[in-house]
């Protein structure tokens, strides 16, 4: 049975094409963009997550995670006064060399603190649950958005939920990285009514020494589905010292325009810093740490992009 892997579900999402939309973010990503907010999308394998703020770091409850651990990989981590008591507290703490994600600990937290982020659905399970919000889409001019990660990486699955959303008479829209073969591209092209589509960079080699691959099939895959005659609203997220100089935003609006009215949209999304905590909960990590552009900047970039004749928003 073909299933898919989700890492979360978002409804009244009016972010991610016309109308409201739900949103359904699959699990799964071949790029490791450094400003990446949703960190928990990249990894195919289900994480454990570890929320702070959750955490209760009470004696008798501290001793069920920790001993629940076959590997060890919970310890006492760092205390806390209970801003409500004062109370002492003293929280558990995720060694993630040690941890395997086998969710052993989960069970044992009461307060959900140690949760396993990803879910498994079959095709027949996600259309149903997206169904539930059908009202919201018939009265907003509002549909599905399929999002991840990479939704294309599971291609089986999305195609299943996207032909059973169209046979439900709901709008789709498909966000992709484009990086995947036109192959997978081409199965989702009778289902898909608008591709929420990224460019982040026009040079390859850049491209590459950044995110992790290059970016010459993102680029003939765009073509292909504007010679297809589908939709695109162009993404563009702007990182300082990566993709925001001018010669790349005048380079990207050149590539852009030549897709001519397949392009309806151009969305400038200036880099921000709210993911940290995400990259805490399942990992050591950071995220890139940078100085979000400045307005005068991103409406300076617009305005250049707009001079090609594109219709372009900041988002
Ligand atoms: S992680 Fe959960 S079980 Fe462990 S101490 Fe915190 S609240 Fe208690
Ligand atoms: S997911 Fe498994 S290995 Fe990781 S901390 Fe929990 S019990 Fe230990």
């Amino acid at each position: 049975m073909t299933t898919g892997r989700l890492y979360d579900i978002q409804g009244f999402s009016v972010q991610d094409g016309p109308g409201i939309r739900t949103t359904a973010f699959l699990k799964g990503c071949p790029l490791r963009c450094p400003w990446c907010h949703s960190p928990e999308s990249q990894a195919f394998y289900k994480q454990l997550s570890w929320m702070s703020m959750r955490c209760l770091g009470l004696d008798a409850c501290r001793s069920r995670c920790i001993n629940a651990c076959p590997k060890g990989a919970i310890e006492e981590g760092e205390k806390r006064t209970d801003v409500a008591t004062g109370d002492e507290l003293r929280m558990v703490h995720v060694k993630r060399d040690l941890c395997d994600n086998c969710g052993a600990c989960v069970d044992k937290c009461y307060a959900e603190a140690l949760t396993l982020c990803g879910k498994d659905y079959t095709p027949e399970e996600l259309v149903a649950r997206l169904l539930q919000d059908k009202n919201f889409f018939d009265t907003s001019g509002g549909g599905v958005t399929i999002s991840g990660g990479e939704p294309l990486s599971q291609i089986d699955f999305v195609e299943a939920v996207l032909k059973g959303l169209k046979e439900n008479g709901i709008h789709v829209a498909l966000d992709t990285t484009g990086f995947a073969p036109w192959e997978s591209l081409e199965r989702t092209l009778p289902y898909v009514d608008l591709y929420l589509y990224d460019l982040k960079h026009m040079d390859s080699a850049k491209h590459e020494a950044t995110v992790g691959v290059p970016n010459e099939r993102i680029k003939e895959n765009a073509k292909l589905l504007a010679e297809a005659g589908k939709s695109l609203q162009v993404r563009i997220p702007v990182i300082p010292m990566f993709n925001d100089d001018e010669e790349n935003i005048r380079a990207t609006a050149e590539f852009c325009a030549k897709l001519g009215e397949a392009v309806v949209l151009v969305q400038l999304l200036p880099y921000h810093n709210m993911g940290v905590m995400k990259y805490l909960r399942i990992s050591d990590g950071k995220p890139l740490e940078a100085t979000p552009p400045s307005d005068e900047k991103m409406e300076k970039l617009r305005d250049l992009m707009a001079s090609y004749g594109l219709n372009v928003t900041i988002h």
